[in-house]
Order: C-alpha cells, then structure tokens, then sequence
C-alpha cells in the first residue's frame, strides 16, 4: 500500500476529553473517529487491526470445529419476551417499533436468537455437541459510553454458543472454547489473566473472564505471585487471619454511643478494636424482604458475593427511612439482638468465633456491650460475603493477594438450561425422552480488545509496537528522499518483493524525515526500514518500534532478519 494513496488523518494531540491512552493513540494515528458518543468509524489504519484481530479469532474458532455464521441485528421483542429478558435486560437495550408499531430491538447479545434457531432445527441428541458463532456489531445503551473503543454503545463482539445433551459434553465445549480464547489472546498479543467471575444477569453460575492488566481497566482483578490463583475482585476470596482469644460471656450491656456513625468513631469511643464490633447492616430484598447482615467490625461487605447468597431480583441497602421505621433506629444503631423484624440474618464468615462484641442495639446512638453469638442473637445463614483486601492471603497457595486494574476482554459462560427451558429447546436423548438442551455462551470483545492491545503494547515516545499478527502493516517501507532516483528504485523494488510476503506500508510522500517518522511511531509496524542515503550501496536501516536506535543492514541480509523476526 503506498501511503500518499492511504487515508490516515494523524493529529498532532489527542482532542482533551479523550483520557485513555489507547483512545488518544487511536485519534492522533487516525485509526477510529468519533460519530456519535461510543459510536466509532474504523478509519482504514483501525479496521486493518480489527480484520486482523478477526482472521485470528475465525482461526481458532475452525480450529476447535465451531462453525461460523450471522445473526439479523434487528429482533423482534417477542423472543426476548419468551427468554424473560425483555425488561429484565434493562435501560441499555436499544428498543424501537416498526411502522406497523412492532416492537424490536438491536440485538445486544444473541442467545435468544440462537436458541430459538436450535429450537427449530435441532431434533436429536445426535446432531450435539454442536458450536456455533457470529462476529458481529452488538448495540447496548451504555449510560456512560467511555475510553473510546473501551466501553461503546456500538461494539463488535464475537459470540460463540453450545449446544450440549449432556452435563459432560459442556464442561468439554467450555474447556475447548477456554483453549481457543487463550490462544486467541495469546496470538493477538494482549496478556490476559482467565479469572473466576460473577455471571451477572447471564442466568448461568459457571463462569471465567479474561482479564487483561492495563492501566485504564474499568475492573480489580486480585491474583497472587505463584498465578496460581486468579479473580475479579468482585468475586475474590482471602483467607482471614484474625483471631481473638477465648472469653467467657460476660453480661450484655447497652450504653449510649453518640455520634458514633461509623466504625471508627465507634472504635475509638468505647476504645475497642474494630474487631471486637459486629457491623449490621439491612438489605431489603425484592422490595420488602429484609435481610439483616452482619460482618466483623474491620471488614467490608461484598454485594456481588452477598447477592449470590440472597438469591433475589433486586437487592439494596435500606435507606434512613427504611431504617427508622423498620428498627427503630438510625444508622448505626442497627443490631441483630430482638430484630424480630428481620426475615433473615445472613452473617459473613468473621462473625463466628469471636467473644463480647458489640453491636448495635436497634436505637438511635445505642450500642449493646458483650453480646454473644447463641446467647443473645442467632444467624440464619452463614457465608462468605465480604470484600477481600490486598495483602490478605489467596485461598490456593496463601500468598498476599495483589490488585491490579484490568479490562475485560472476554466472558465465557456455562449457561445451563435457561434460555432453552423458557424457550422450549428440547432434544431427544437415547432413550427417546425429551429433555432441554444445555447451553454455553462465549463472548470476546472484539474492539475492546484493540484497545487493552494497545493498552499494553504503548511506548513512552507515545507511539504503539504493535503484535505482528494484528499490526496493520508488518512492515513500513519509509523513502527519506523522493526526488533521489536510486532512493526511488530501491523502495519500489523492495515494495513489490516485500508485499509477496508482508503487509507492507510504502511511505512515499512528499514529506519532510521526521513527519515520516512521527507517523511511522503511529502506525506502530513491527519492522520499518528506511531507504536513504546509501540506497545506492544497497544499504537500508532496520528499527523495530522497541529498538532505541536503527541498525544499518545491506539488502541481501534483509530477507533472513524478516524471516526471524515476521515469520
Ligand atoms: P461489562 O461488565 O464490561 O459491561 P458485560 O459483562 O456486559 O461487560 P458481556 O455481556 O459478557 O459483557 O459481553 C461479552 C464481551 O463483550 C465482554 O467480555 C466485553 O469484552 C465486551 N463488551 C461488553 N460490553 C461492551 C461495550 N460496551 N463496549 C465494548 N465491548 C464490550
Ligand atoms: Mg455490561
């Protein structure tokens, strides 16, 4: 491709609202521009990276025998309707009517749409295992589309769904999509973590993300030094190392503690350590079902984990209102001693095994003294529910667990039977007996994962090294001179060998040296080589973007030191 032909709008500085470092390169080399908010043009420089990105993925998928096709992204409501996801899905679906008042909808994700084409067409236990996947452009009304490529309303995904008869022939399909994904990522050159994660409202239990460490990351990921252990801090679990020393009961005491809203204040008011207090905090859960909390007085609740436990539509903190008129008391003063109140208390882990602590007395500004587990109040249900802290010892190994921000490049899930029991999937088994057919679904975000690649793939002069096998060009022919003939014959000569083999970029613009170079840091190619003053010699310089200074080579060595370093 020669470059005076390309269209590649460089800009001297990022416009100022962008703030990811991945967005701003992307603007200055003029590979994405901006429609509309979270609504990107991939300028030819960006969708050579994304067509790269999806020959991988088209690879990997035919490698582990998943077919592709494509879905309609226009659906009509009705099948949203019979999965039970149509007002579940919520704000971010683009919803619209037809002329005749229809109600549709831009697909944001499609296991509606392939369970019902397996509804149809799949008969028997025979025609499973089966795969199938898409790459196509998801629509979801994002309330804060951001980070460019990172979060928009308009994305390309790549969605991969199973169909299995048995429990066993999943857990094989998710392990073979597992597999693709790593090496997907892997080939693509972004480092991803696969980690333990919450299945939002997938309707599935089982589920991995591929995380993938950048500085912009929207999510925490906790892992530890062996990476023997890996987690969405969402999801993560540390091993907690208090503990207190056996007491005998003493007698329950209530004393005013004014003021004290918070932990601390507490703490140091009755000079206890945050250990010896037992927060409680009230969840009211599908609107009237109230759920007392307790967790030790130095920890903090998870509500990702705490909502697993409850296992409700809509859970949330109860406000002063609910407070004052569901217990009598304000924050703070909330207790599990007589909280006949409560449907149920739900404590986390560090409340067992700890002796005359105190906890709120269900009055505004009173606290009891030595309250007891058993003695003076019981739990319902006891679970893991608080969020880990760095440093805090893993689960696997007990190394101190390290944080790190992260994106998401990828959700796998074992979907189970939802979608195909409220769509009515079934197959028939051996035994000639219907039974509904078990999903998985796969996800990777396709565009989100150009930016976590040049996320991580930056260099401090601000320009980009890109992986080979998604650079938009392997190799970046640059003529410092255009009016010098031997210049002139070499770069031609090169170009057309090159391209038998290479993507190559010929820059052959009228252009001063260092426009050339600025630009040439901007498309990031995993080889540049500059034809200048001793092209007459057959001497070129070779520079990969991580190279500190140009190595003079004569044109004859060129051909191994590709081979080395492309392939
Ligand atoms: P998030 O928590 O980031 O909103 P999600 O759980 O909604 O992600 P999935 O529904 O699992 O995402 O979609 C599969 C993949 O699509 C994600 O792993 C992510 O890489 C990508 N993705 C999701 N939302 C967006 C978006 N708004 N813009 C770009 N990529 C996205
Ligand atoms: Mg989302």
């Amino acid at each position: 491709m020669r470059q005076s032909k390309f269209f590649m709008p460089t800009l001297k500085e990022a416009p100022s609202d962008a703030v990811a470092e991945s967005h701003k390169l992307m603007l200055r080399g003029g590979y994405i521009r901006q429609v509309t908010a979270g609504v990107y043009a991939y300028l030819p420089l960006g969708y050579r990276v994304l067509r790269k990105a999806e020959n991988i993925i088209e690879e990997e998928m035919e490698n582990i025998n998943v077919p592709e096709m494509m879905m309609p992204h226009l659906l009509p409501a009705t099948l949203w309707q019979e999965s039970g996801r149509y007002e579940k899905y919520g704000e971010e679906m683009f919803k619209l009517k037809d002329r005749h008042g229809r109600e549709s909808l831009l697909g944001p994700t499609h296991e509606e749409t392939f369970t019902e084409i397996i509804a149809k067409n799949l008969k028997s236990y025979k025609q499973m295992p089966l795969a199938l996947y898409q790459i196509q452009t998801k629509f979801r009304d994002e309330n804060r589309p951001r980070f460019g490529l990172l979060r928009g309303r308009e994305f390309v995904m790549l969605d991969a769904y199973s169909f299995a008869a048995t429990r066993e022939q999943l857990d094989e399909q998710f392990e073979d999509q597992k597999g693709a994904f790593i090496k997907i990522f892997k080939r693509a050159g972004v480092k991803v973590h696969p980690v333990i994660a919450d299945s939002g409202t997938m309707g599935g239990k089982n589920s991995t993300e591929f995380q993938a460490p950048a500085a912009i990351g929207e999510d925490t990921i906790a892992t530890n030094e062996n990476g023997t252990y890996a987690a969405n801090l969402e999801m993560a679990v540390s091993i907690d190392t208090f503990k207190q020393e056996p007491e005998d009961a003493k007698e329950l005491n209530k004393v005013a503690t004014p003021d004290c809203d918070s932990i601390d204040k507490l703490s140091k008011f009755l000079n206890v350590p945050a250990t010896r207090i037992v927060k409680s905090i009230l969840f009211i859960a599908d609107d009237d079902k109230k759920i007392l909390v307790l967790i030790r007085g130095d920890k903090q609740i998870n509500e990702v984990k705490l909502g697993h436990v409850i296992d409700a539509d809509n859970l949330r903190e109860a406000n002063v209102t609910d407070l004052k008129e569901i217990t009598g008391s304000e924050k703070g003063g909330v207790g599990p001693i007589n909280a006949d109140w409560a449907d149920k208390i739900i404590a986390d882990e560090t409340v067992k095994g700890l002796y005359n602590v105190v906890v709120g007395a269900n009055e505004t500004d009173y606290q009891f003294e030595n309250a007891n587990l058993d003695r003076d109040f019981k739990v319902d249900e006891f679970a893991d529910i608080r969020t880990a802290n760095e440093g805090e010892p893993d689960p696997v190994d007990h190394q101190p667990l390290k944080f790190t921000t992260s994106i998401e490049v990828g959700h796998i899930f074992k979907l189970g039977t939802y979608y195909t029991t409220n769509m009515g999937a079934d197959f028939l088994d051996n035994n000639g007996k219907a039974k509904p057919v078990i999903m998985g679904s796969y996800g990777i975000g396709v565009t989100r994962m150009l930016s976590a690649i040049v996320e991580q793939h930056l260099n401090e002069k601000g320009g980009i090294a890109w992986p080979k096998e998604v650079a938009p060009f392997t190799i970046h022919l640059i003529q410092m001179k255009m009016n010098d003939e031997d210049q002139t014959t070499l770069a031609e000569k090169l170009e057309k060998e090159l391209s038998a083999k290479y993507d190559v970029l010929y820059d052959d613009r009228k252009e001063r040296p260092g426009v050339k170079f600025n630009d040439a840091d901007l498309v990031g190619a995993p080889i540049r080589i500059t034809i200048g003053r001793k092209a007459n010699e057959g001497i070129v310089e070779v520079k990969r973007p991580t190279d500190e200074k140009s190595t003079e080579v004569s044109v004859d060595q060129l051909e191994e030191i590709l081979n080395k370093e492309l392939g």
